[in-house]
């Protein structure tokens, strides 16, 4: 953790806010994630609306979002005045590129300007073939990183890919603040410089603003506390892969159970290991009782949010999100999960699941017999 010196030192020059602390994370993150700017603002929210911003996308713009998110990254898009199209997810959550396709091609009068990918629960979205639509399209990519520290494509890191990324650091996230936090990365300079000075007030010099912009400064609290845990983050990370591997072994075998799949290509950092069930409600009671605190990313899909009835979706426009909202569910999921907890919780699941699922197979089995 940041050092009570390094703290105390913040609170006798009475620095609190941007600073030495902060612009050494920035100087760090920006070096782990491989690309050249670092902005650290207020949080992950803040960091998709100043990229949004920065971008020049505002009234009468679309921007392509998915509708199985935290509800931030089309917020991010409302924030700057253009309006989320929502994107349907499939089976996995987050492999969306031939819907985005379908999408950008009905748009004929060019109203959308971004794809905004999220590398959802930590695993990276198919960049590859986004990246490509987006230079056939000529639109923006930006990055929802939020969940995602440290993940990569096959070469590429997160944050990297098309112009601009955001990451968040609230506390429950991989790298987590003591407080709020996020950061916006890209390798465009201009780019870095404009956010910048947003992030700011749009000031040039004290009380001189040439810009209307935002109070969106990362406190030096949170700048120490970030650059002292970055140091264990690929520990941690690795750490979090092996708990995802174990699960994902233990429940194998277990009838029922939808496991994420377990990309060769990509770097995931399981930010969440998000199962899927037919009975999820029922299975989320029996882990429960058994003391297994689970949760749901997300319950509602963002096209069913009485915030976005006024974007006019309606049940039904998106049935694979509507399908996976009601299934999924994420399971315990950090660095210092032990084994014996992981197999508690495969072992647990496996009680539930078991007998409701051996009179399917047999019934399977009985079919499969009679055809042959
Ligand atoms: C956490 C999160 C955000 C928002 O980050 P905050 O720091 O809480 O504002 C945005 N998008 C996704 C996918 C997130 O998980």
């Amino acid at each position: 953790m940041a050092t009570p010196a390094e703290l105390d030192e913040i609170i006798n020059d009475a620095a609190f806010i941007l600073g030495k602390h902060v612009e050494e994370f920035e100087r760090e993150f920006a070096r782990a994630h491989a690309v050249k700017h670092c902005l650290g603002v207020s949080s992950g929210t803040d960091a998709l609306h100043l990229a949004l911003q920065v971008l020049d996308i505002g009234p009468g713009d679309g921007v392509l979002v998915p509708v199985n998110t935290f509800i931030a990254t089309a917020e991010a898009v409302s924030l700057v005045g253009a309006r989320p199209v929502f994107v349907d997810c499939d089976n996995f959550y987050n492999r969306v590129a031939g819907k985005v396709e379908a999408l950008l091609t009905a748009d004929p009068d060019g109203k959308i300007k971004a794809i905004l990918p999220v590398h959802l629960y930590g695993r990276p979205a198919n960049m590859t073939r986004l990246c490509a639509l987006a230079a056939d399209f000529n639109v923006h990519i930006v990055e929802d990183a939020c969940q995602a520290h440290l993940a990569r494509g096959r070469r590429v890191k997160v944050g990297n890919f098309r112009t601009v990324g955001a990451f968040s650091f609230y506390p429950g996230k991989n790298l987590g603040a003591f407080g709020e936090a996020g950061a916006v990365v890209t390798n465009d300079e201009a780019l870095y410089q404009r956010a910048k000075l947003l992030r700011g007030h749009g000031e040039i010099t004290r009380y001189h603003h040439v810009a209307v912009g935002h109070n969106y400064r990362m406190e030096a609290f949170q700048g120490a506390v970030l650059a002292t845990k970055l140091k264990h983050l690929c520990g941690w990370t690795e750490k979090r892969r092996k708990a995802a591997a174990l699960y994902s072994a233990l429940l194998r075998d277990v009838d029922g159970i939808v496991t994420p799949p377990s990309d060769r290509d990509t770097y995931n950092v399981y930010h969440l290991y998000v199962i899927q069930a037919e009975d999820r409600d029922g299975l989320r009671e029996h882990l429960a009782e058994n003391g297994v605190a689970t949760g749901l990313h997300y319950p509602v899909p963002l096209h069913m949010q009485p915030a976005y009835a006024e974007l006019g979706y309606r049940v039904g426009d998106f049935p694979v999100a509507e399908a996976a909202a009601a299934r999924i569910l994420s399971l315990p999921m950090f660095p210092e999960l032990t084994k014996e907890q992981i197999t508690h919780v495969c072992d647990r699941i496996r009680d539930y699941q078991t007998p409701r699922w051996q009179p399917v197979a047999a019934a399977e089995e009985q079919s499969r017999r009679q055809a042959g």
